[in-house]
């Protein structure tokens, strides 16, 4: 089928029965272009916490397919809602779950992958003239279980059912205008962008913008899916991500960056050996302890420093195991500190552009800002800061590389 527009509608987007009737508006306006579309839904505001509180009220160990049985109930309330308000404005519109779309996942229930979507149901209803809302956050597994697939995962869901129908256009409604050089509420003059890489958008996902979930933009670079993100309450244009071809690139820096929650450990003195590091992030991980920058430094006197940064919710844990491990092997020390913040720039641009790194460096040391870690990728420079700075480091950085409103 042709013309298949999929659009998803975040919870902020249908956070009242207000707000889902402007969003009925919004999806009429779209059918008016001919197009066919299929709508994926989040739950109504903060309904999931909700839900998830609810559970905990009764158990601290619910187990994983109730707890999936109750958690995805928030977006069967916003499906059937916004179906009801479609037909209310005399348009033949249905709701489906997860499971009624075709979505299969694994068979793990909380964090399940989508594994395939036969999109069967969803075709018919178009064919017969319907709107199709579907339910985001949830799939069917081979028990014939709801599962769900993490917390923020319709926008994967809304990509996965745009690639399995070969749609022309996957818009993400959200409550922000699009992606910006940097968190506007923190710089004035941050500049939304119209376009931005997928692996540019993918930093910033897990660099903490949070306007799209990053295994949603992963999903789409397989698949060559453009998004278009954008905001559900006003018309303007938001931002496309998409494959960036180099020559379209004139800065090679897009954006900055920042994630105030972090935290760094050190070990120091460590006996430079085979397998220590092995050892320690193996613990790490097996912990589920999420480890980001990792610095070793140079041998001095057959011994070595290893820093490394994790969330502040899992330092304690992090902690712990770190020092067990330092007793263990007869460390020198280990130290931390939780005042730190990580201050990255990131641009596709990079690859092709010396001497972008020792820019962001002088631009910072000119300020008295010292830079405590680095790490690099082919697109990224990240520095560790004290968090105290991250603003006055932003501030400087997006403006040293010329990314302000013009
Ligand atoms: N409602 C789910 C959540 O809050 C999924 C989503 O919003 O994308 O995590
Ligand atoms: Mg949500």
């Amino acid at each position: 089928m042709k013309n298949i527009v999929v659009q998803k509608y975040g919870g902020t987007s249908v956070g009242t029965t207000e707000k889902i009737k402007n969003v009925a508006e919004r999806i009429l306006s779209f059918k008016a272009k001919g197009k066919n579309l299929v709508v994926i839904v989040s739950a109504m505001g903060d309904s999931t916490d909700e839900l998830i509180k609810l559970a905990k009220e009764i158990t601290p160990n619910p187990s994983g397919r109730e707890y999936d049985a109750l958690i995805s109930t928030g977006e069967a309330v916003s499906a059937s809602l916004v179906a009801m308000a479609l037909k209310q404005k005399g348009q033949e519109a249905v709701s489906l779950s997860g499971r009624q779309a075709g979505v299969h996942t694994e068979d793990m229930h909380g964090k399940a992958r989508i594994l395939d979507v036969k999109p069967t149901r969803i075709l018919e209803e178009l064919k017969a003239g319907k709107i199709v809302i579907i339910t985001g956050f949830q799939g069917v597994n081979s028990f014939d279980d709801t599962t769900t697939i993490g917390r923020g995962g319709s926008d994967t869901s809304a990509v996965v059912i745009a690639a399995a129908l070969k749609a022309e256009l996957c818009e993400i409604y959200t409550d922000v205008d699009g992606v910006y050089t940097t968190n506007p509420n923190l710089i004035k003059d941050a500049r939304k962008l119209d376009v931005i890489a997928y692996d540019e958008m993918l930093e910033f996902a897990s660099l903490g913008a949070g306007v799209l979930h990053p295994r949603a933009v992963e999903v789409a670079k397989a698949y060559g899916i453009e998004i278009h993100v954008r905001s559900s309450f006003n018309y303007n244009e938001g931002t496309i991500v998409k494959e960036v071809l180099k020559m379209e690139i004139k800065n090679p820096v897009t954006g900055v960056a920042y994630d105030e929650n972090t935290a760094k450990i050190a070990i120091l003195g460590l006996s430079d050996e085979p397998g220590v590091a092995g050892n320690l992030f193996t613990q790490l991980a097996d912990s589920k302890v999420n480890v980001d920058m990792i610095v070793q430094s140079n041998q001095v006197n057959q011994k070595n420093d290893i820093a490394f940064t994790v969330s502040l919710d899992d330092f304690h844990k992090a902690k712990e195991i770190t020092e067990a491990l330092a007793k263990k092997v007869k460390a020198e020390k280990v130290v931390y500190d939780q005042e730190v913040a990580k201050v990255s720039i990131v641009g596709v641009g990079m690859v092709s552009s010396p001497g972008v790194a020792a820019r962001m460096f002088s631009m910072l040391g000119e300020k008295g800002i010292n830079i405590d870690l680095i790490s690099t990728s082919e697109i990224k420079v990240s520095c560790i800061i004290d968090r105290k700075l991250t603003a006055e480091a932003v501030k400087i950085l997006h403006s040293g590389f010329d990314l302000a409103k013009k």
